[in-house]
């Protein structure tokens, strides 16, 4: 059994990054510029904010955080949107969901000028990737990839099944499974809560992408022998020996699985990392795209 080390992997990926944005500095090149809007304190959004900036710094991006007050209107939010959008120095901006209840998330991501929504959310950017069209891609399914190819997976003419099927994991991951491409080529099947076969499908999977988020889902006995696990479920379960009062649990009962998989993520340290740095790359992508 390999363990899919994501943190070396992305750490690999930062350092190309850097050297590639120290390259363009020297030539006289762009600096590469991320903004973060953050809608109130929400402590997971503010942790994988404070995260990406600190990835940004690492590599030799600019950053610029765009704080604002939970109680902001959708209106003044967009208005936010448009400004970043029309700011000729930033490359490319995220805005960190979820969102306060009164906003319509799926309003503020429609308005993110397509050329610099390095989250991938945009329908435009998700209509490109579903064809293959060179677009920036969702973080995790992207950092999946990634993590598939450095480890040189064969994918193609594998059956694939994914777990859950959310617009920014477990969607846009069978999209990718499918393409004729490499991480790809896979017979994919997409499976969620109303799915009624889901031990018997798993059973017969070359590679699960599990991402449902709920601990220890899949374990030992929904199996086969070589399984390729990657588990993108990241659930904060209370534990009282951390500092922080809690630890991260994924869907695959790992001790168990990991007996029978080829290859398996561990949480935390898989797919998490990965996702980070596709951040980066996106950036990167939108500098080279000018
Ligand atoms: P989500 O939006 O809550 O979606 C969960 C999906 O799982 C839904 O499609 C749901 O089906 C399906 N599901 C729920 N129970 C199921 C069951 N018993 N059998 C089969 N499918 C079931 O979740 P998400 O945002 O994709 O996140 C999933 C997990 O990944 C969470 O733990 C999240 O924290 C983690 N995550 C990690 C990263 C990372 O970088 N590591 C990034 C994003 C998310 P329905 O559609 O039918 O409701």
């Amino acid at each position: 059994m390999i363990i899919l080390d994501g943190k070396k992997t992305s750490q690999e990926i930062r350092n190309e990054i850097a050297d590639e944005v120290a390259a363009l500095k020297e030539k006289g090149g762009k600096t590469p510029h991320l903004a973060v809007v953050l809608v109130g304190n929400n402590g997971a959004s503010v942790t994988y904010v404070n995260a990406k900036l600190k990835d940004c710094e690492e590599v030799g991006f600019n950053t610029t955080m765009v704080k604002l007050s939970e109680t902001i209107s959708e209106k003044e939010l967009l208005e936010e949107v448009h400004k970043l959008n029309k700011n000729k120095d930033i490359d490319g901006y995220i805005v960190q969901l979820p969102l306060p209840n009164h906003i319509d998330d799926q309003k503020v991501i429609m308005a993110i000028d397509p050329e610099k929504d390095v989250d991938g959310f945009h329908p435009q950017n998700l209509g490109k990737m579903a064809l293959n069209l060179p677009t920036f891609l969702p973080a995790t399914p992207m950092g999946i990839m990634d993590l598939l190819d450095r480890y040189n997976i064969e994918t193609g003419g594998k059956h694939c099944v994914v777990v859950g099927r959310s617009h920014i994991v477990g969607l846009p991951a069978s999209i990718l499974m499918g393409r004729n491409h490499y991480p790809g080529n896979a017979t994919v099947t997409l499976t969620h809560s109303r799915t009624t076969n889901l031990k018997e499908l798993l059973k017969n999977a070359d590679i699960i992408i599990a991402a449902l988020g709920k601990p220890d889902f899949i374990t030992e006995d929904m199996v086969k022998d070589g399984v390729v696990i990657i588990d993108v479920g990241t659930t904060r379960v209370v534990d009282k020996s951390k500092k922080s009062g809690y630890r991260l649990k994924g869907d695959v009962e790992f001790e168990g699985v990991s007996k029978k998989a080829s290859y398996i993520t561990p949480v935390p340290g898989g797919v998490g990392p990965m996702t980070r740095v596709s951040l980066l790359k996106n950036t990167l992508m939108a500098v080279r795209a000018k």
